[in-house]
């Protein structure tokens, strides 16, 4: 088996733009900054499967200098991490996520951000977890949302059979 950690945060952005987390976008609440859609759920997601291959960091894949990844689904990049995941011989077996957020609620929204997020990995629910926290007024209070995340790399059936004494 294998695990990956990943860890993003982006600050509110002061343009109009929505906000983006776990696959769902939530419509009161001013969006994050980014180059892309700035979901930093679905980038600690990305960067915990990467993490798990001992693959590229996902600022090293999408560097946000690059012009072609600006305004970039995040489902893109979870994409990606998982075909080196699948090509890897690794299958996912589950994530479990922190979002850290003074601001909006999110309990609303983590039921749907789960199904999203497993969706997006083609896992069943409960092989996913969105648990939402508040800084409890440490720094940086309401400045912006950070996000953690665990996967966990299960072998896939290719793998099973290739590492079979012969
Ligand atoms: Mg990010």
């Amino acid at each position: 088996m294998r695990v990956g950690i990943g860890y993003d945060s982006h600050r509110f952005s002061r343009a109009r733009r929505p906000l983006r987390l776990g696959g769902v976008t939530i419509p009161e609440s001013p969006g994050l900054e980014g180059h892309s859609d700035a979901d930093v759920v679905l980038h600690a997601v990305a960067d915990a499967l990467l993490g798990a291959v001992g693959g590229p960091d996902l600022g090293e894949l999408f560097p946000p200098s690059d012009p072609r990844y600006r305004g970039m689904p995040s489902r893109h990049f979870i994409a990606q991490a998982l075909r080196r995941v699948r090509s890897a011989g690794w299958r996912v077996g589950n994530v479990d996520t922190v979002v850290v957020a003074d601001r909006p609620t999110l309990t609303p929204y983590k039921a749907k951000m789960r199904r999203a997020i497993s969706g997006l990995l083609n896992i069943s629910e409960d092989a996913v977890s969105v648990k939402a926290k508040t800084t409890e007024g440490f720094p940086p209070k309401a400045q912006g949302i950070m996000a953690y995340a665990v996967a966990l790399l299960e072998p896939s059936a290719r793998r099973r059979v290739q590492r079979k004494p012969s």
